[in-house]
């Protein structure tokens, strides 16, 4: 077949959370081409194939791309989470996506959407391949190729159970939860993340008894407060004052989340058992109530074979109750590829450079993209993070986000920029810093940062640079 030709000046391969946002900064401050290429039919990566009754853990408008607020911007005014900002839903969020692509990248006539199309190199050339026709493209690109899929997440819709499943035993992923077709006589959660509370919370909040859930819980999981992650210069000063607070006087990893814990920025689910995973999604503390309900708890380690009557585990096994339904909620969610330079001399791979925060950070990397003529500089300026797995790795995690943003932080266009942008989580608008309550706390802040990260780079083994 005749290979199509095209020319752009960047290839954006993924078109998930943070192609889009990476896109959508760089375009605002480049007159730049870009193609943007994903094997999925539309925008928004991941989320296209979650579980119905997901929600983003967080308030809206930190995720999403810095053009286009996510949301209303509004606070929940009834339920369980009166108080804190809204927050999407898989439906929001799609729509949000396609509208984005839509409405914003596509009218303005600076990017170009390779659907349904899977990405290649070949040797020095790129080429994107139609699934459905089969026809080749080959992309020339006069600027960067640009790999955002580096920290794609693993989701269970798409990655098979990590254990062996008997032909005759019921396994089924998350998202199945919504489309029974004969009611399970007990519900065994499989998982210590967030997929597995969110599974959780929704059974019972559709009318399971709690004892009719088991939680297979390898590990157990230290998660954020949603309360401390809000919209509000207040409270993100605060939340970063309590955290160094807690580090300068911690005697240990673990006595630094206990700390943490005492502060009310860390949840743990069993007050007798001390947490060993710290990829630390946020939750609120109606759902902690509802989690603690579950009193069939198999702590017996990683499963290794699911049959119809039992699950053998890495300490032990149990026996299936006749009727159960295995709902794989252990895909490994956040990824950790190694940490390398964002600006690299073959691609720039999008990584987090902040803490946490994949939507922003894709953007800080658009931005230094578009403004910055230096590859040397721009990875100054964002070296790169990783996500966390246990608490040692929260700690370097901290530590690099706060030398990253004190650096990015130094840049007077930068500054501005992140001040603006809504998806920054650090946001202090120049009308607000004026404020006693945000002086009162950035004071805080001072007090503790320099005594707190010292801690956390020798807790976190990381070297302050
Ligand atoms: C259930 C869940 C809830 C989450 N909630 C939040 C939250 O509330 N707040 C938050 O900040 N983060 C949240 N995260 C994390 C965050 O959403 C992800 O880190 C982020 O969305 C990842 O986006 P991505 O663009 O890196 O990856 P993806 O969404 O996976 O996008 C990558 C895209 O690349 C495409 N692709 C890969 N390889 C190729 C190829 N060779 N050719 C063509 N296309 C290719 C894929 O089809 C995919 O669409 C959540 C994650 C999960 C799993």
């Amino acid at each position: 077949m005749a290979r199509r030709s095209l020319t752009t000046d960047y290839l954006v391969v993924g078109a998930g959370a943070m192609g889009m946002a990476f896109t959508d900064a760089l375009i605002d401050h480049a007159d730049v081409h870009v193609t943007l290429v994903d094997r999925r039919h539309v925008a928004g990566g991941h989320w296209q194939d979650a579980y119905p009754f997901v929600q983003l853990h967080q308030a809206s408008v930190f995720y999403g791309v810095a053009s286009t607020v996510l949301g209303h911007g509004a606070v929940q005014d009834r339920g369980p989470e009166a108080g804190l900002h809204e927050r999407a839903r898989q439906s929001e969020i799609r729509a949000y996506y396609d509208d984005v692509l839509h409405r914003r990248l596509l009218t303005s006539g600076r990017v170009t959407f390779l659907a349904g199309s899977e990405h290649r190199r070949d040797g020095d050339s790129h080429v994107v391949t139609s699934l459905v026709s089969g026809e080749a493209t080959q992309v020339d690109v006069r600027r960067r190729v640009v790999d955002a899929t580096y920290l794609s997440p693993t989701i269970p819709a798409t990655t098979p159970p990590p254990f062996a499943v008997a032909d005759d035993a019921r396994v089924v992923p998350v998202n199945d939860l919504a489309r029974l077709m004969s009611t399970p006589t007990t519900y065994v959660i499989v998982g210590s993340g967030k997929t597995a509370t969110d599974g959780i919370v929704w059974l019972l909040a559709n009318g399971v008894a709690s004892d009719r859930i088991v939680w297979v819980r390898p590990r157990d999981p230290w998660m954020l407060n949603r309360a401390v992650v809000q919209p509000d210069p207040v409270v993100a000063i605060e939340l970063a004052a309590d955290t160094m607070a807690a580090a300068a006087d911690a005697e240990s990893l673990d006595d630094l989340f206990l700390r943490l814990e005492d502060a009310g920025v860390m949840l743990r689910i069993d007050q007798d058992v001390t947490p060993t995973m710290a990829k630390t999604p946020t939750l609120g503390t109606w759902e902690l109530e509802l989690l603690r309900t579950i009193e069939r708890v198999v702590r017996l380690g990683h499963i290794e074979r699911v049959t119809s009557t039992e699950i053998a585990l890495e300490r032990g096994s149990i026996a299936l109750d006749p009727g159960s339904l295995v709902v794989h909620c252990a895909a490994s969610g956040l990824q950790y590829p190694p940490v390398v330079p964002v600006w690299g001399p073959d691609l720039i791979r999008l990584q987090t450079v902040r803490v946490g925060f994949p939507c922003f950070n894709a953007a800080l990397a658009g931005y230094v993209e578009a403004t910055r003529d230096d590859d040397r500089e721009r990875n100054r300026l964002c070296p790169p993070n990783h996500l966390p797995n246990d608490p040692a790795d929260w700690a370097r995690m901290q530590v690099r986000g706060t030398v990253a943003a004190r650096r990015f932080g130094a840049e007077p266009d930068i500054d501005a920029w992140a001040n603006a942008c809504a998806l920054n989580p650090a946001r202090v608008e120049p009308a607000q810093r004026d404020d006693p309550g945000v002086q009162a706390v950035a004071a805080r802040l001072s007090a503790h940062a320099e005594a707190g990260l010292a801690r956390l780079a020798e807790l976190g083994n990381e070297p302050l640079e």
